[in-house]
This record gives structure tokens, C-alpha cells and sequence, in this order.
């Protein structure tokens, strides 16, 4: 069967070149980077040699970067540890639509002692810049907010909170998971103490990740252990995947020119063509600020799961916005604080293009999806009694 997939903000697949990288690290170069013979120190050199490329891709400096093994380890990491460097502060800022690797740790902080400010978004899914920078005080430790939103792809204005805040004097860290790789990102311009990053959503494996620190900021690690990346981090380094994230950050400068024509035009036909084929379609959140491949779509009156199901029958891979939680459907976190109505919400459907899409993926989903709609909402009572009031 055709697969089409469209699912790229959940994770991509590892680009070849990546994986040829790798390779070697779990067979021919298989020594401990911390070792003293030279063997291990080949490895201890392909590190570096990655950590070089990932500051690269951010321009950041190699020194700035700890590998970790994942997004939710860099986000986790970032916050405790400002929070550990600054015993005395209780509050914490975020935003109402962050990635449960912030939004679940904050939720668990609150109910822990600290009190926790979750900022509010418009209808388009833009950030309250005004209440969040209102909402610091001395007793602000910390202010984490993505860069981009992994469900609508909305991107927030990360450099500007970042101006803000330094004048304030507090620590901000930014989940730019869903950014890195596919949206310009110059960390030498901007005031930003901590940025979280995520190998398996630009080509690389799951599994790894690895978080900017910004010299002269504060650090307590989250995992203690041996002397790995500098006391930072400890673990013995999962060097394949290390050498493989490098690889990728480096593959990402080249083609993140073409997430912005290419990739962002794929995007375009789709939800237009989406658009005009279908009534009753809504694009969730700002189409100007986002992301080159994201498009959340919601299709009035009907169950995203249903919508997801009758796709992937035909091979089509994308994400509902609506999550099953303890036996109910309920709309996701983020289309809530979006104030996105709930017959609306509920048939949301995440479309994310990456470089791998060709056009006739985007034109099989044009030409399969109308149907589906029009079968489900011909089941739907909602849609029947959609007048009704
Ligand atoms: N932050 C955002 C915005 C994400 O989209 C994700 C993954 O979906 C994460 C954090 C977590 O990354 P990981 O899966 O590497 O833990």
C-alpha cells in the first residue's frame, strides 16, 4: 500500500546519510568516549565533532551544548535546574499550549510548592505577551516558552521575549523542539539562557537530544553521575545516536532553505485545496507566524479519530488534535486555549510536511480526504442537527 506520510511533527524518519554516519559507532568504533586508549578516543573525537555541528546549526557555541537523550530531558533539565540555582524563587512562568514535557512538569511543580503563571493565547493561538512579561516578579525563577507550537505551528516571538526578559533578569528557556531545523534560529543574536532541541524531529533517531546552555548561566544537572559532558550530564554518551544528531543539525542547513520554499508551498496547495473542497474547514491558529510544513485543519462536526482511521486505510499518516483520555475524547490542550468551538475542535486533524513529501502525496490527500469527510459527517448526528438550536 502507498504510505503517505504527513506525520512529521511526531517524529521523521532518519535520513540516510545520517544512518550511514552512525554505523560504525555500533560496530567498528565501539569504544568509551571516557576511556584512556586511543580507541575510545575515536569516539571521544566524533562527539566533539558533533557537538560542533549541532552548535552550528544554531550558532551557538560547541561548549553551550549537553547531549541528552531526548526533548523531554532538555525541557525537564532546563527548568529544574533554575529552579535548583535559585533556591529562593517559587514561580514559574509558562504557556497554556506548551509540549507536555513542560506543561506536566509545571503541573506537577505547581502542586509542589511553586506557583506556576500558564499564559494565555488569542484565537490564533498568539501568545499574551503582555501578561506574560507582566506576570514576572522577584520571584520569578524561571520563563519557558516554545518556539514553535508542535500542534498548529504557530511560532511565538522568541526573540523578542528573550530581549525583554534579559532586561528583567530572569532565566528564560525556550522547548524549540519543533523549531530547530526547520525556522532560522541564531542564538548568538538573542538573549536566550536555555533552548531544548530533539534529534528524532529533523532526521535523526529518537532518543537523543541535547540542550543550548548559554555560557555564564547557572547549571545544576538533572542526572549526576560520571565526569560526561563535563559533570553536566552524566551517563555514558550514546555515541551513534550522538554522531547521528550531528550529522542531521549539519544536513539541516542545507535544506532549511527548502522546508521554506519547497516544503512550506507543499503545505500551501494542501490546505487550499483542503479549504476549498471541503465546507465547513477551519485552519486552527495563525497562518503568517508558523511553521513551513504544519497545518491544522479542523472539519466541522465530526471525530478526528474517525477521520484519522478512514486515512490511514488508505495509507495517509497525520494526527488528530483531540486525545483519548480515560475513555472520553476530549479536544487537545492546546485548540482549548485557543477557545477553538468544540464542534470544531473535535475534528481537528495536524497535517506536518517535511522534506521527504513530493506533490503527488499532497495530491492523493486532496483527492482521498474529501470523500471521507462527506462519508463521516453523512453518519454524524452532529452534522445532521448542525442547524438545529
Ligand atoms: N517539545 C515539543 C514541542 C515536542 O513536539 C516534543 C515531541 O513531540 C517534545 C518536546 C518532546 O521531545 P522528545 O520526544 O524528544 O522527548
Amino acid at each position: 500500500m502507498k504510505i503517505v506520510y504527513v506525520d512529521n511533527n511526531a517524529t521523521t524518519k532518519v535520513d540516510p546519510e545520517v544512518l550511514e554516519e552512525m554505523l560504525p559507532y555500533f560496530s567498528e568504533f565501539y569504544g568509551n568516549p571516557s576511556s584512556m586508549h586511543s580507541f575510545g578516543g575515536e569516539t571521544g573525537k566524533k562527539i566533539k565533532e558533533a557537538r560542533e555541528k549541532v552548535a552550528g546549526l544554531i550558532h551557538a557555541q560547541p561548549e553551550e551544548i549537553i547531549f541528552t537523550s531526548c526533548g523531554t530531558e532538555s525541557d525537564n533539565t532546563a527548568i529544574l535546574s533554575a529552579l535548583k540555582t535559585n533556591p529562593g524563587k517559587k514561580h514559574i512562568i509558562t504557556s497554556r499550549v506548551e509540549h507536555p514535557a513542560v506543561k506536566n512538569l509545571c503541573k506537577n511543580l505547581s502542586e509542589n510548592g511553586y506557583r506556576v503563571t500558564f499564559v494565555p493565547v488569542d484565537e490564533k493561538g498568539r501568545l499574551d505577551l503582555d501578561m506574560l512579561l507582566g506576570s514576572v516578579t522577584d520571584d520569578t525563577a524561571i520563563v519557558s516558552i516554545m518556539w514553535a507550537n508542535n500542534e498548529t505551528g504557530v511560532v511565538f516571538p522568541i526573540e523578542e521575549i528573550a530581549e525583554n526578559l534579559a532586561e528583567k533578569k530572569v532565566i528564560f528557556h525556550t522547548d524549540a523542539v519543533q523549531a530547530v531545523g526547520k525556522i532560522h534560529i541564531d542564538l548568538s543574536k538573542t538573549k536566550i539562557d536555555m533552548l531544548a532541541l530533539s534529534g528524532h524531529k529533523l532526521h535523526a533517531p529518537k532518543g537523543v537530544g541535547a540542550l543550548y546552555v548559554r555560557k555564564g548561566t547557572r547549571f545544576s544537572p538533572f542526572l549526576n553521575g560520571g565526569h560526561q559532558e563535563k559533570g553536566r550530564r552524566g551517563g555514558t554518551e550514546n555515541v551513534a545516536s550522538i554522531v547521528g544528531l550531528g550529522k542531521a543539525c549539519e544536513l539541516a542547513r542545507t535544506y532549511i532553505e527548502k522546508e521554506n520554499t519547497e516544503v512550506s508551498a507543499l503545505r500551501d496547495k494542501l490546505e487550499r485545496e483542503l479549504l476549498k473542497k471541503i465546507p465547513l474547514s477551519i485552519v486552527n491558529g495563525e497562518t503568517i507566524n508558523r511553521l513551513p510544513g504544519t497545518t491544522n485543519i479542523s472539519f466541522e462536526y465530526i471525530e478526528g479519530e474517525a477521520i484519522l482511521l478512514m486515512m490511514n486505510e488508505l495509507g495517509i499518516c497525520a494526527s488528530s488534535g483531540s486525545a483519548c483520555t480515560s475513555g472520553s475524547l476530549e479536544p487537545s490542550h492546546v485548540l482549548r486555549a485557543m477557545g477553538v468551538p468544540y464542534t470544531a475542535a473535535h475534528g481537528s486533524i495536524r497535517f506536518s510536511l517535511g522534506r521527504y513529501n513530493t506533490e503527488s502525496d499532497v495530491d492523493y490527500i486532496i483527492d482521498k480526504l474529501p470523500p471521507i469527510i462527506q462519508k463521516l459527517r453523512e453518519m454524524s448526528p452532529f452534522w445532521q442537527n448542525r442547524d438545529r438550536k
